[in-house]
């Protein structure tokens, strides 16, 4: 049996952050948990790699399935979430966005007192090396690299310069003072590098000798006992073995992973638990509810360029070059994040904050980069910033192993089916503008004049996720609440939840830097409550 001062559950994005802020006090202990391997592969490390790994489950993706949606005619969407040191952040497209400053004061008024723009400002700041250079909302100096694009790939030209022949603001920063208009995205990179949060926090303090970090470890249970965290329950390689916190658990399993291990340990709903004959340790209706995601739909084309990667003889000859460039230079092709640019739009004039967002992507992705189509193309994702459907995760089974029932419910409001429709229309109009003339092939799937009616019926085919799920142990203080500001669970103590479930309501745009913002606080907060 093992003890450690903080027992952290899940390496990801929030769990590397917060092992990296708590082990920088040599007098108190740490322990990483992560279910999957090191973060060793070159796929993780060379940033085009995500794409063989995002498409299948397999050893450093979980690919889940979720329940047949309703809202998209039956189907079942699909889900990877990274399983290895840096989670999501090992496989994800490395776009930095904090999201609209009004997103986190809405978070206040949904009662996360303490979390509005101007407190985790700081926390944002505190995060990043903004290689740009430091202003008053961007910095120098935090751990996690922020980088533009090593290569810039000549195809997404075409898209902002589409944006600008149909009249779209524009901005030169999206995290700075204008988060409406078109753009590059900036990346989590160095020298041509995924800078995943495992690189930023982790790797650099493995030699800390206060710092414990065990991969292949499985957790299946908190241990509580008299509604007091004391430790888990995990299996290590296989090997069952209990690991004891003398302060604290903190779960970081990512929206998924998280309300599943609160619900395998007791706490949730006591009707769900009954089903499952999990004893109630602590009745909390909300673990699981609240799940949301940004609901995505994408127009592609086959282009005429040769430029983007893809299935051609040129497109061979031209990726075994870039082989050997990246390898030389860390720099080409397999530097991109393939959505190098894209925007933040309103539906409407009448909406105050933008409610899409469009990632264009140097690359034909039809469903999900599942299905391959031979030669070049390009393509443009259309997303709902801040949908109002909300779903669920609970428990298929009371086996540990068993994946969850995950219910993101798309498109069962009619509101986020507006939103979608609207958006859609709009990137229909940037790809038929002039710039993409010179390039632009044969369009896949939807065709260029249809009605509504025919619109609604297409994206309900084919919508998915753009992978930003959050929202299943939601921080507030109403009943449905799972943790409390200070991100302890309910109820229960020596027991907190930090990633990005614990989002009252998404934010506007990417959930990386969120929630690594959201655990460089709660570092803070972890910190002080020990003083
Ligand atoms: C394909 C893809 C593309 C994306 N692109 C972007 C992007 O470009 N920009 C952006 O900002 N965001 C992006 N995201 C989203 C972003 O990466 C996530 O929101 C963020 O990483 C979530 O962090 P987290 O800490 O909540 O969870 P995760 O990073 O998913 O970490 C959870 C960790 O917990 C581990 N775990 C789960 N259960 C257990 C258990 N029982 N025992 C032990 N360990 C467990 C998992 O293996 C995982 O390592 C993308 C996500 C994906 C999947």
């Amino acid at each position: 049996m093992k003890s450690f001062d903080y027992v952290i559950v899940g390496g990801g994005s929030a769990g590397c952050t917060l092992a990296g802020r708590l082990s920088e006090d040599p007098n108190i202990s740490v322990c990483l948990l992560e279910a999957g391997p090191k973060d060793d592969s070159f796929l993780i490390n060379v940033p085009a790699g995500s794409a063989a790994i995002m498409p299948k489950p397999g050893k450093l993706n979980w690919g889940f399935e979720t329940v047949p949606q309703k809202g998209l005619n039956g189907r079942c969407g699909y889900q990877p979430r990274g399983k290895t040191l840096g989670g999501s952040s090992a496989i994800n497209a490395m776009i930095y966005i904090r999201g609209h400053k009004s997103d986190y004061d809405n978070w206040v008024k949904m009662g996360a007192k303490g979390w509005g723009w101007d407190d985790v400002l700081p926390y944002f700041k505190k995060s990043e090396n903004c290689e740009a250079g430091a202003t008053k909302l961007r910095a120098r100096g935090g751990p996690l690299n922020v980088t533009n694009l090593q290569s810039p790939n000549p195809t997404a030209q075409h898209y902002l310069d589409a944006c600008d022949q149909i009249q779209l603001p524009k901005t030169k920063d999206f995290n700075g003072a204008k988060f409406e208009g078109t753009g590059r995205y900036e990346v989590t990179q160095k020298d041509g590098q995924r800078f995943s949060a495992a690189k930023a926090y982790l790797t650099p303090n493995l030699d800390r000798s206060n710092l414990t970090v065990i991969t292949d470890a499985f957790t299946t249970k908190v241990n509580i006992k008299n509604k007091r965290a004391t430790g888990v329950e995990c299996q290590i390689e296989g090997k069952a073995e209990t690991i004891n916190a003398a302060r604290e658990v903190i779960l970081c399993g990512g929206a998924f992973g998280s309300p599943q291990m609160l619900l395998l340990s007791g706490i949730g709903d006591k009707a769900e638990l009954a089903k499952h004959k999990i004893d109630c340790v602590h009745h909390l209706p909300g673990v699981g509810k609240n799940l949301h995601d940004h609901i995505d739909y994408i127009i592609s084309y086959k282009s005429k360029s040769t430029d983007t990667l893809g299935y051609s003889l040129v497109g061979i000859y031209k990726a075994v070059k870039a082989v050997f460039e990246y390898r030389k230079h860390k720099t080409g092709i397999f530097t991109s994040n393939f959505a190098e640019v894209g925007g933040f739009y309103k539906s409407s004039p009448e909406v105050k904050v933008p409610d899409l967002q469009t990632h264009f992507v140097v690359g034909i992705v039809d469903d999900h980069a599942r299905k391959t189509h031979w030669g070049h193309g390009y393509s443009c994702h259309i997303c709902v910033l801040r949908p109002t459907s909300r779903g669920s995760v609970i428990l298929a089974s009371a086996d540990p192993i068993a994946a969850p029932l995950i219910d993101p419910a798309f498109l069962e409001d009619d509101e986020d089916m507006d939103v979608l429709l609207k958006g859609v229309k709009l990137v229909d109009q940037i790809v038929k503008a002039p710039a993409f003339n010179s390039i632009r092939g044969k369009r896949l799937y939807s065709s260029e004049n249809m009605s509504d009616d025919e619109w609604r019926e297409e994206i309900r085919n084919r919508a998915d996720t753009v992978y930003h799920p959050v929202g299943t142990c939601k921080m507030g203080v109403d009943k449905m609440a799972v943790v409390d500001p200070k991100l302890k669970v309910h109820g229960i103590k020596g027991l907190r939840v930090v990633d990005a479930s614990i989002m009252p309501q998404l934010n506007s745009g990417n959930t990386n830097a969120p929630t690594i913002m959201i655990a460089e606080k709660a570092a803070d907060m972890i910190k002080t409550a020990h003083e």
